[in-house]
């Protein structure tokens, strides 16, 4: 382990183990990533994913000097607000990268797990099972459900690979893909060393090669209205993105428009996983993605009982990544981007120092820079709030079943709905489904509102709850009661237009998601129990999270997609792993 200077990378070689046993594949990333399904059975197949084999461009065994070789990120952080200095790919190693030929999305496949690297520090380059069963499902879950996330090909289980922990454990490898694994925490650090050139060079393979299509952004802030309609086509001329001589703030420069995408694609990532109840549980810079991916996965969870205070995180002990921090932790996080972007974002079109002087501001042009820099990085701030509240609402108004966003919603709707659930405890991804399925019929008088409110109370009874049944039944019958309201504006009353509702609704609304108390039971099963067949069960149900039924166990589906046994609800978790 050393300290990595001037290099975003260092190649390194996975460690090789003798034993090993595939545990589990995803299909859907066979798909994305135009893998053969015969291809999981052949010898390669599991060397390649567990480390043992180095694809090479000319299928040698031995990469030579022109060759793809596996390498490991140098990244920094801001953990806990901290600064943390060098972190890296302790124990992540990307083999090769490879495009999708059908649509063309590029993507870096690593393994985690596979052993040191010069970004180790203290610690042993391993993953347990029990933490890589949780990567696997749930990266497969979030983009399953359409959150941006990285994603996970196989599982692989190292029975020699003897990781001690608390107590020793056994080993395993996840083989996960994504579009980019660079982190907020990849500029950090060169900003942290004043390596403002690596910066430039970093923000630049960015621009070219990580985000096709993002230069045709709106040259200004987007209005509300054309946010939507941002055409990804390629092709904007170079010479333009530089500005144009006569009118250098006509144009933002390539950086900052750069910089703004990141920042929105993050804010539309976060306005997911409000929607969903999804909490990354440890949000620091190096956990936050350039592509604006859900990324790391380490103490995270789904919400159960709705819980705006809830941290997955066992020693979050401030709250930081708790439920109702994570937009304003996401936009600290990308106040640090724009900082280590500031030279870049500040200069204007004309990006290097020479021009500038040239420009006449040759004695203050740091200040300069500063103060052009500081007011972009607010503007964004403003755009991340626009974009995140935009989507917010789109998904909210799916998941409750209308067509129409009206500005009384947000607070007759929403937060009155979040308000009840978390007054009377009640399951937040259950509700949505679970109202999927109701009829305007049914809640046409106060006395049925009642009677239906009781579906989405735990079948162990109201826990927890400050005051009585019929208050909670009231409460929720008026909400039920404002809402099908709502949706008799929205939708016809015939019998067409509610199926045609509940079709919409059950397509937004999860009947599974991989809660801890699941991921616990399949790990104690998998790695206790010797069981295997049911990684893949409990994978084909993340991966298909809208079905109403999976053709396995018609019991355990729905015990599975049930209440939340009542001692393991929220639960929490620590950082080993
Ligand atoms: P995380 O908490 O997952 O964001 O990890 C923080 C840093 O610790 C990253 O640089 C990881 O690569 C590194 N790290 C975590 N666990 C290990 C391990 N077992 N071996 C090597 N590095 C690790
Ligand atoms: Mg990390
Ligand atoms: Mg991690």
């Amino acid at each position: 382990p050393r300290l990595v200077r001037s290099a975003a990378y260092t190649f390194v070689r996975p460690v090789s183990f003798e034993k090993k046993e595939l545990l589990g594949v995803s299909k859907a990333a066979l798909r994305d990533l135009a893998i053969d399904n015969a291809t999981v059975n052949t010898h390669e197949f599991v060397e390649t994913v567990s480390g043992n084999k180095i694809i090479t461009m000319e299928g040698k065994e031995q990469p030579n000097d022109n060759d793809i070789y596996p390498w490991a990120q140098c990244y920094g952080g801001f953990q806990f607000g901290q600064w943390a200095g060098q972190l890296g790919d302790g124990r992540a190693i990307s083999l090769f990268e490879t495009t999708n030929p059908t649509t063309g999305t590029r993507y870096e496949l690593q393994l985690k797990g596979a052993g040191k690297t010069p970004y180790s520090r203290f610690a042993d380059g391993r993953a347990v099972l029990r933490s890589s069963i949780r990567e696997f499902v749930v990266s497969e879950s979030l983009h399953a459900l359409g959150i941006p996330s990285t994603r996970a090909l196989s599982l692989t289980l190292a029975p020699e690979a003897r990781v001690r922990r608390e107590m020793t454990e056994p080993g395993a490898i996840v083989a996960r893909f994504a579009q980019s694994w660079l982190r907020l925490g990849t500029f950090d650090l060169a900003r942290s060393r004043g390596d403002r050139d690596l910066i430039r060079k970093l923000a630049d393979y960015v621009a070219e090669e990580v985000f096709p299509g993002w230069e045709a952004l709106p040259a200004k802030l987007a209005s509300p209205e054309e946010k939507d309609s941002i055409n990804p086509a390629r092709g904007v001329p170079k010479d333009e993105l530089q500005g144009s001589e006569d009118k250098p703030e006509a144009q933002e420069n390539r950086y900052t428009r750069l910089y703004r995408e990141i920042v929105r694609r993050n804010a539309k990532t976060v306005a997911y996983w409000q929607a969903y109840g999804f909490m990354n549980g440890v949000l620091n810079t190096d956990n936050t993605s350039i592509f604006g991916l859900s990324i790391d996965f380490g103490p995270f969870a789904f919400m159960d009982n709705f819980d705006p205070s809830y941290t997955p995180n066992h020693d979050d002990h401030m709250l930081r990544y708790s439920y109702k921090n994570q937009p304003t932790i996401i936009w600290w996080n990308l106040v640090r981007l724009g900082e280590s972007f500031g030279e870049l974002i500040g200069a204007g079109p004309r990006v290097d120092e020479d021009a500038f002087k040239k420009e006449g501001v040759k004695d203050d042009y740091m200040d300069e820079v500063v103060k052009r820099a500081e007011s972009t990085i607010q503007s964004t701030g403003e755009e991340y709030q626009t974009v995140f509240l935009a989507e917010y609402k789109r998904l909210m108004t799916a998941r409750l079943g209308l067509k129409s966003f009206k500005d009384s919603d947000f607070e007759e709707l929403y937060s009155e709905l979040l308000d009840t659930l978390e007054a009377l405890e009640l399951d937040f991804n259950h509700f949505f489904r679970r109202l999927s399925f109701i009829t305007i019929e049914e809640l046409d008088t106060e006395d049925k509102r009642k009677d239906v409110a009781g579906r989405f109370f735990h079948h162990e009874g109201l826990s927890g709850l400050v005051g009585s049944e019929a208050d909670a039944r009231a409460r929720m019958g008026t909400w039920l009661g404002k809402w099908v309201e709502r949706v008799k504006e929205d939708w016809p009353t015939s019998t067409e237009g509610t199926e045609e509702r509940f079709a919409a609704m059950k397509a937004v609304n999860p009947k599974f998601v991989p809660r801890s108390w699941i991921l616990d039971e399949l790990i104690n099963r998998v790695e206790k129990q010797g069981e295997r067949e049911i990684l893949g069960h409990v994978m084909e149900m993340a991966l298909n999270p809208f079905n109403e039924e999976w053709g396995w166990n018609k019991e355990e589906e729905e015990r599975f997609c049930g209440d939340v046994p009542k001692f393991q609800r929220a639960m929490q978790c620590s950082c080993s792993s």
